[in-house]
């Protein structure tokens, strides 16, 4: 498995990191949620475990974004939970709204057999929405974009262990793209056309695909043959994207732009029900040099209902190991084996 220790010269130095201290040693990134105002008291339990493990040590500035606007108490209460910067903003309407080429019929059809197939939240239009704009949309809002670097950040997670280095700091001194904690098999249902959409685009893009990629990666089908069967020659495995520290460089960049912009086209975020980890670990598995892919194992994390849970006096409340606190099927979901057997 990969992840070396941090060096010490990520450790905290004397009181560089205080939140108004224009010298400090935080490079430019950001914690970003995308959250509903409903979701407030989710957000602030997240909030005050990254606070507490991590932030209060740093104090990064936090971003909110919402396609609707903040109430008044939603920026109060948040305000109140951390020392840092906070900044709240509206996603643009071009950003959010379904594009004009999607067609409602065939939406309202496609989506109806989804969830016959038990795709969960396919008949959620906001769902889909979510899911585009995380892919490829969320980096272009313009609160982000003096930003290189973000930690993304979901209501109602968990953080559990002490981190007492500079994250940010350690993917860009590590030149690192992309840091993730739990990998996962996607539903296959949700993304039937997915990969051969991408075979299409880099058909037409050879020149696109990174020397040290992780193709094989994204192929293997010893574990989970119908898996890979089910989405047409992807095994499915996918950074699980509720937790994603990476530079927007990357998504930013020609390949990556002209890749979502190719599958925005082709419709799957609407008449399937592609989700942004597939879509991001599959550019990543491509078009980046696998080296520059980092696990996180020391970041105790809890997304209902996995977790990664590292073996460390550091980490309170998580056991050892332990991948689910669900049924015990859900222990077949997880995909990290397979991506130490390519990269580890
Ligand atoms: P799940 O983790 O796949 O079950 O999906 P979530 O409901 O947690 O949604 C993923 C992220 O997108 C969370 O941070 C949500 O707060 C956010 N989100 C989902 N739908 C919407 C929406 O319609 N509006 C806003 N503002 N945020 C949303
Ligand atoms: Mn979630």
């Amino acid at each position: 498995p990969t992840g070396e220790p941090p060096e010490p010269l990520h450790r905290v130095v004397g009181n560089n990191y205080a939140p108004d201290n224009p010298q400090s040693n935080r490079i430019n990134a950001t914690l970003l949620s995308l959250v509903r105002n409903e979701e407030l008291n989710d957000m602030l339990q997240s909030m005050r475990d990254l606070e507490r493990t991590w932030n209060h040590k740093f104090n990064y500035p936090w971003t909110f974004l919402n396609d609707v606007p903040f109430t008044e108490e939603f920026k109060t209460k948040i305000r109140a939970a951390t020392k840092a910067e906070v900044r709240f903003d509206v996603v643009p309407k071009a950003h959010w709204d379904v594009p004009s080429w999607i067609n409602n019929d065939l939406y309202l059809e496609s989506t109806a057999l989804l969830k016959e197939q038990e795709v969960q939240y396919s008949d959620k239009i906001s769902y889909h929405q979510m899911c585009r704009w995380n892919s490829g949309l969320f980096y272009h809002h313009p609160a982000l974009a003096n930003y290189r670097y973000y930690w993304r950040v979901e209501p109602k997670v968990h953080f559990f262990c002490a981190v007492d280095y500079d994250v940010f700091r350690y993917m860009q001194d590590h030149n690192k793209t992309y840091g993730f904690t739990i990998n996962l098999y996607d539903s296959p249902q949700s993304i039937t056309t997915l990969w051969p959409e991408t075979m299409k685009f880099l058909g037409d893009h050879p020149e696109y695909l990174h020397k040290n990629n992780a193709f094989d990666w994204l192929r293997d089908a010893t574990r989970r043959p119908d898996h890979n069967m089910k989405a047409n020659g992807y095994s499915t495995c996918h950074f699980w994207s509720n937790f994603e520290i990476a530079d927007m460089e990357f998504w930013r960049s020609r390949p990556y732009e002209e890749y979502f912009k190719h599958l925005d086209r082709a419709g799957g975020f609407f008449y399937e029900r592609w989700g942004d980890a597939p879509v991001h670990s599959i550019a990543l598995g491509l078009f980046e040099d696998k080296e520059r892919i980092h696990w996180f194992r020391d970041i105790g994390y809890q997304h209902i209902p996995f977790f990664n849970c590292p073996n460390s006096p550091k980490c309170k409340g998580c056991v050892t190991g332990r991948f689910t606190d669900g049924e015990a099927w859900l222990n077949r979901e997880d995909c990290r084996p397979n991506w130490f057997k390519f990269v580890g």
